[in-house]
């Protein structure tokens, strides 16, 4: 294994080439990326660079100092074929591929006008765009429609988020995000829950059942989706990203098996990869910082160890309890698991409780979702990171908290840990 070639440069492609280096891989490198940019971190974009707090979110990975790694930015890869990577300059060869071309946003019908904030110039431009009085509609009520909607009411826009859902930040359920919607009044920005956009036109949104909603500005914010369509047609396994197993190796369909024969390994990480979780019996989409940051060390290993002959045994293997956080309506929300279905939900401290106006902080609380088995299986913090802490650990030992203690926020979490 000589060459590798690692597709996508955003943070999970960038750590591959920083964890194949740091774990003691000699060979060449070549970092393909589409923008034009070093990798950067995302989380900022909807946060500190919107506020105006920093323009610049490059990681500091060093990569252009690294010995005998190639930068291609500004670069596409259209197509794979079993041992070589088509891109918009030409041809790359590879001995093995890292794919890491992350997630796109979902767009909605209709061209006009319609914003998304993916990138670091998404980014810029919205925050050029915003001003006091600007009609801003955001669509969809989940992490990056409820932080840009923070940002904008903060700058003096007028802020109105459609929500096709009962609730905002639908993957909580509708108990959690029921507690979320006074946030958005409480900012002064307006929430209009079970309401479907069906196209956004010039000047305007068209909602089902023929409202008009008028607008100066959209951003569009009802999720993303892997950015695999460049691999269509590869024999590549996808299941919505690419399919990988629990050392990020992808596979080839049983026609596409027999030209890959010696083509060398593909690993996928990040947003684009679909791991399968020994520890959730399943296949796993969780798109979020943790997993950018976390799975290329599993990459960098598994290939390290496949170089090395290592059995399949002996190579790292990445099943983390999924994890992310967000920043909305000044309060740290963080969340980590999988809530197992007929949960028991139990919260901690008053989910209810507004804000003082002279207030600094938001009143903290939190919630535990509960396997009828007695498992906790899922945990939310708001503005109260410390039950978060203790919270992790409790999803990945598998405990079974006495429930009534949980919901006592005066018994420190880290007590009910198992001894
Ligand atoms: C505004 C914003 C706020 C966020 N906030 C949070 C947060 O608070 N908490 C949290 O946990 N997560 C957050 N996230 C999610 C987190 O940033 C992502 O999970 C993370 O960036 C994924 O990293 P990645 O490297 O897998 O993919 P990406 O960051 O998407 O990078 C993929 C790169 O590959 C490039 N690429 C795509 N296709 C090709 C191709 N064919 N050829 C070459 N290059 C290609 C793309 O241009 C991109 O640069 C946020 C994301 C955004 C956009």
């Amino acid at each position: 294994m000589e060459h590798v070639v690692v597709v996508g440069a955003g943070m999970a492609g960038g750590r591959t080439v920083v964890e194949l280096r740091e774990q003691g891989f000699a060979g060449r490198i070549t970092l393909i990326g589409a923008e034009e940019h070093l990798p950067y971190d995302r989380p900022p974009l909807s946060k500190a660079v919107l506020t105006g707090r920093t323009d610049n979110t490059i990681l500091p990975y060093r990569l252009a100092e690294l010995p005998d790694v190639e930068l291609r930015l500004g670069q596409r890869a259209v197509g794979l074929e079993q041992g070589t990577v088509h891109t918009d300059a030409g041809p790359v060869a590879y001995d093995a591929l890292v794919i890491a071309t992350g997630a796109t946003p979902v767009r909605l019908p209709g061209a006009a006008n319609q914003r998304v904030l993916r990138t670091i110039d998404d980014s810029l431009a919205l925050r050029d765009a915003l001003r006091p009085g600007l009609r801003l509609v955001i669509v969809g009520a989940g992490w990056i429609g409820a932080e840009v909607a923070t940002v904008a009411a903060r700058h003096g826009a007028a802020v109105t988020v459609i929500e096709a859902a009962a609730t905002p930040l639908g993957p909580l359920g509708t108990e959690v995000g029921g507690h979320a919607a006074g946030w958005f009044e409480e900012a002064g920005v307006r929430l209009r829950t079970g309401a479907a956009v069906e196209q956004i036109a010039e000047g305007k949104l068209l909602l089902a059942g023929g409202e008009v909603v008028p607008a100066d500005e959209v951003l569009v914010g009802v999720g993303v989706r892997p950015d695999v369509g460049w691999l269509e047609g590869s024999g590549l396994v996808l299941e919505r990203g690419v399919a990988v197993d629990g050392h990020m190796l992808a596979s080839w369909s049983p026609e596409a098996a027999g030209r890959a024969a010696g083509s060398g390994p593909v690993l996928a990480v990040g947003d684009c990869a679909a791991w399968w979780s020994a520890r959730y019996g399943r296949r796993m989409w969780v798109e979020h910082w943790d997993g950018a940051q976390s799975s290329p060390a599993v990459a960098a290993g598994t290939l390290l160890g496949l170089a090395a002959g290592k059995g399949e045994d002996e190579l790292p293997v990445y099943d983390p309890v999924p994890y992310f956080w967000s920043e909305q309506f000044g309060r740290m929300i963080q969340f980590a698991g999988l809530p197992a279905e007929d949960s028991r939900l139990v919260f901690r401290g008053d989910p209810t409780a507004r804000r003082a106006p002279d207030a600094r902080k938001a009143p903290g609380w939190s919630a535990g979702w509960f396997a009828p088995d007695g498992t906790l299986t899922a945990i939310v913090a708001v503005a109260r990171p410390i039950d978060m802490v203790a919270g992790r650990r409790l999803l990945e030992a598998g405990a079974r908290p006495d429930q009534d203690r949980f919901a006592d926020p005066s018994v420190p979490l880290k007590e009910l840990l198992p001894t």
